[in-house]
C-alpha cells in the first residue's frame, strides 16, 4: 500500500465496505455476486481509487452499468476522492490476463470521475486508451479486439492466419492485406488486433487504423479549410495504413481519387496497407476499376458465415472470460444453434440472457432464454419449410424430388432422405411425428432413426458433414 498511513488504508477499506454493503442492498444479492462482489479495491492515491477486476468482462459490465453508481456513492462518502479506477488485475498486484504480448497497462483502465461541477449525479465516464494517438486520427483500439480474445473456426481461419502474418512480421509480407467478410463476422476485430500487436511489438512504427467513413470526413475536412498537403503528409507517414469498411468510399469520387493516391504512396514505399470489406475488391461495383483491381494485388481473405461450431466455440470462449454466471450448456447449444445470422447478434443475445439471470436473479436455463429472445428469435426465423428442405435435398443430390416420400430404400435416395429429415429437425419447428408425415407418412421413430444416423456420420464421414454443412448455409441465408 502506498498510502501515508496504516489507519488511512484501513479508514478506505472501510468506505469500500460500506459502499458494497450500499450496492448489495440496492441491487439484490444476485447481481452482487455476479458482477460486484469480485471486485477490490486496490489502494488509494492521489484522491484516486483503484478497484481491481478479475476480468476484462467484469471491467467493461462494471464501468458500463455500476461505475456511475459506485462513484456516486463514494463521493458522497468522501469528497477527497474524485475519481475511481477500474482496472483488471489480482490483489496481489495487476497481471496481464493473457499469457501474449497483452498487458494490463493504460488500455485495461477504466476511470471514472464524476461530474467537473462537483456534483456526483452524472459522474462521467471515460476510457483510457494507450494507444490511442491523439493526433486525431486514428481510431481508438477496442481493447477486447485482440488476437487472444479472437476464436479460430474454419469460417475464419485463412483471414485470422493472414491478418496475424502482417502482424507479426518484419517485413510486408502482402500487400495489401484485403479482408471480406459480411456485416458483424469479425473484420473490424481482427483489424483492431493487428494495430494493437504492432503497436506493441514496435511502439516507434506508426499505424494508422480508421474507418473509410472517417477517412473521406478528414479528408472533406482538408478540402474544406484548404489544408489538403497537410492531410496527405498525415497519411502519407504512416508505416501501417488500415482503413475499415472500405465500402463506404465507393461512388465517392475525389474521396475516392485520394485514397488512390494516397495508397500507391505508401505500397510504392513498401508501407503495409491492411483495408477491409463488406465483399471482394471485384464486387466493389462503384468502385473505380484500377482501385479495384489494385486491392486485390496482395493477399485477399475472407471470413466466410459462421458455422455451428464456431458459434459454439464463441460462446464457450466468452462463458469462459465472464467466469461467474452459470450457463447451462444446453443453452448455449441452443444460442448457436439460433443465432445465425452473425456474431454481433450472437454476442447480444448472450448477453440479454446473463443480464436478465443477474437482473432479475433467475438461473439461466432454457426456457429463461427463450422467454428473453423471443423476440430476437422470430425475427430471425426465416421460415424454412419442409418442402423447402426437400426440395434443396433433391436437388443437391440430384434425385427426383418425389423420393424424399417414396418407399425406395437404395442408399442413393435413402441417405439424401435422412439428410432432409435431419435438416427438418434442425431448422424448422417441426415435431417429429409432424416431419414423418411430410416424408410420405413415416413414423416418428423414423425421422428419429435418421436424425441420429446423419449425426452420427456428420462425425465420421466428412462428405456427408459437408453437404449437410452446405446444405444448411443455402437454407439458411
Ligand atoms: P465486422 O467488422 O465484420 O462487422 P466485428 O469485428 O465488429 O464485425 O465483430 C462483431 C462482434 O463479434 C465483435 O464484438 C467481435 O468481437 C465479435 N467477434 C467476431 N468474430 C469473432 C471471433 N472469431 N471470436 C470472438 N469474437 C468475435
Ligand atoms: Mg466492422
Amino acid at each position: 500500500m502506498s498510502n501515508p498511513s496504516r489507519s488511512a488504508h484501513t479508514l478506505y477499506q472501510k468506505q469500500w465496505s460500506a459502499i458494497r454493503s450500499h450496492l448489495q442492498e440496492e441491487l439484490g444479492d444476485a447481481a452482487f455476486r455476479s458482477w460486484l462482489k469480485p471486485l477490490k479495491l486496490r489502494r488509494i492515491e492521489n484522491g484516486e481509487a483503484l478497484v481491481i477486476a478479475p476480468s476484462r468482462f467484469l471491467r467493461d459490465w462494471v464501468s458500463a452499468r455500476y461505475a456511475n453508481r459506485i462513484a456516486e456513492l463514494w463521493c458522497e462518502m468522501n469528497p477527497d476522492i474524485s475519481a475511481v479506477t477500474v482496472e483488471v488485475g489480482t490483489i496481489s498486484g495487476v497481471v496481464p490476463e493473457t499469457q501474449t504480448t497483452e498487458s494490463a497497462h493504460d488500455q485495461d483502465v477504466t476511470t471514472i470521475l464524476p461530474a467537473k461541477d462537483g456534483s456526483p449525479r452524472g459522474a462521467n465516464l471515460r476510457l483510457r486508451l494507450a494507444e490511442e494517438e491523439n493526433d486525431g486520427l486514428s481510431s481508438p483500439l477496442n481493447p477486447r479486439f485482440s488476437f487472444t480474445d479472437f476464436v479460430v473456426g474454419k469460417p475464419n481461419e485463412f483471414a485470422h492466419a493472414a491478418a496475424r502474418r502482417v502482424a507479426e512480421a518484419d517485413k510486408v509480407p502482402f500487400n495489401p492485406l484485403y479482408l471480406y467478410g459480411g456485416v458483424g463476422l469479425g473484420k473490424t476485430h481482427l483489424m483492431h488486433a493487428i494495430a494493437r500487436h504492432i503497436r506493441e511489438r514496435d511502439p516507434g512504427r506508426r499505424v494508422l487504423y480508421l474507418s473509410a467513413e472517417k477517412f473521406m470526413y478528414h479528408f472533406v475536412r482538408a478540402v474544406r479549410y484548404k489544408d489538403t498537403m497537410a492531410f496527405k503528409e498525415q497519411f502519407r507517414s504512416a508505416d501501417v495504413l488500415m482503413i475499415d469498411d472500405v465500402q463506404f468510399i465507393c461512388g465517392k469520387d475525389s474521396t475516392q481519387e485520394e485514397f488512390f493516391h494516397t495508397f500507391n504512396v505508401l505500397i510504392d514505399h513498401n508501407r503495409q496497407v491492411v483495408i477491409s470489406g463488406d465483399r471482394s475488391p471485384s464486387d466493389l461495383d462503384a468502385m473505380e476499376e484500377r482501385l479495384r483491381s489494385r486491392l486485390g494485388w496482395g493477399l485477399v481473405a475472407d471470413i466466410h458465415a459462421t458455422t455451428y461450431e464456431l458459434r459454439l466455440g464463441i460462446l464457450l470462449a466468452k462463458i469462459e472470460t465472464i467466469g461467474i454466471v452459470d450457463v447451462p450448456h444446453e443453452v448455449l447449444e441452443f444460442l448457436a444453434r439460433r443465432i445465425t445470422s452473425n456474431i454481433r447478434e450472437l454476442e447480444m443475445a448472450l448477453n440479454r440472457v446473463t443480464a436478465q439471470a443477474t437482473l432479475v436473479g433467475r438461473e439461466i436455463d432454457l426456457e429463461m432464454a427463450q422467454e428473453v429472445l423471443r423476440d430476437v428469435l422470430r425475427a430471425s426465423e426465416r421460415r424454412i419449410t419442409i418442402e423447402e428442405i426437400q426440395r434443396r435435398v433433391a436437388e443437391h443430390y440430384n434425385i427426383r424430388l418425389a423420393e424424399m416420400s417414396s418407399e425406395r430404400r437404395a442408399r442413393a435416395v435413402a441417405r439424401p432422405r435422412q439428410v432432409a429429415m435431419f435438416l427438418s429437425k434442425q431448422l424448422t419447428s417441426r415435431s417429429l411425428p409432424e416431419i414423418g408425415r411430410k416424408f410420405g407418412g413415416r413414423d416418428h421413430t423414423t425421422v428419429m432413426h435418421a436424425v441420429r444416423k446423419i449425426e452420427e456420420l456428420r462425425q465420421s464421414d466428412a462428405a456427408i458433414a459437408e453437404d449437410v454443412e452446405l446444405l444448411k448455409r443455402t437454407l439458411e441465408r
